[in-house]
């Protein structure tokens, strides 16, 4: 399958023991950047979508494509004091540490119909997160969207768990 194959996995990145998935050469790929983003849509079909909504860094890039071709506006979510607004904020734990992410105050209105991207998810926390903040607005998420999903990190099954449907494209084994 293209996408798959246009995935490039870089050991021992950035620590000794993690196997760095790298979407750079999908986005490299004409076809295969254009199958993931399509495929994405696809399977999302049929529903009401106000706005897509994006993590930070990686996901700016497959949200971008995604919120193009279905005419609908583009919400970042970014670490924390990247956004220039009054924003709101949310920690959550890393396996040494803790990160946080935000979303401008006024970037939904209460209501709106939002789909969260990613390129990959591995123990949610980055996109859970997200959808905190992007609930706290007062707008629902109808689903999670990621090219690569690292299911023997549970990710999936924790966004799963907060009625959030999540969609991947291709599963590696590992994390
Ligand atoms: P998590 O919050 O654990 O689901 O981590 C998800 C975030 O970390 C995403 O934004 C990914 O881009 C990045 N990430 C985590 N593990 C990997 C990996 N093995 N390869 C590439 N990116 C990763």
């Amino acid at each position: 399958m293209n996408i798959r194959n246009s995935i490039r996995t870089i050991p021992d990145f950035p620590k000794p023991g993690i196997q760095f998935r790298d979407v750079t050469t999908l986005f490299g790929d004409p076809r295969a950047f254009r199958e993931a983003t399509d495929s994405l849509i696809h399977l999302f079909a049929g529903q009401r979508i106000d706005k897509v909504a994006a993590l930070e860094a990686r996901g700016f890039i497959m949200g971008g494509a995604i919120a193009h071709q279905l005419c609908v506006g583009f919400v970042p979510i970014r670490k924390a004091g990247k956004l220039p607004g009054p924003s709101l904020s949310e920690s959550y734990t890393l396996e040494y540490g803790e990160a946080t992410m935000e979303l401008h105050e006024d970037a939904l209105q209460p209501g709106e119909r939002v789909l969260l991207v990613d390129d990959l998810i591995a123990t949610g926390g980055t996109c859970e997160a997200g959808i905190k903040l992007i609930r706290r607005a007062g707008a629902s998420v109808i689903g999670c969207g990621f090219i690569i999903d690292l299911p023997e990190l549970g990710g999936r099954a924790k966004i799963e768990a907060l009625d959030v449907p999540v969609h991947v494209l291709v599963e590696f084994e590992g994390d």
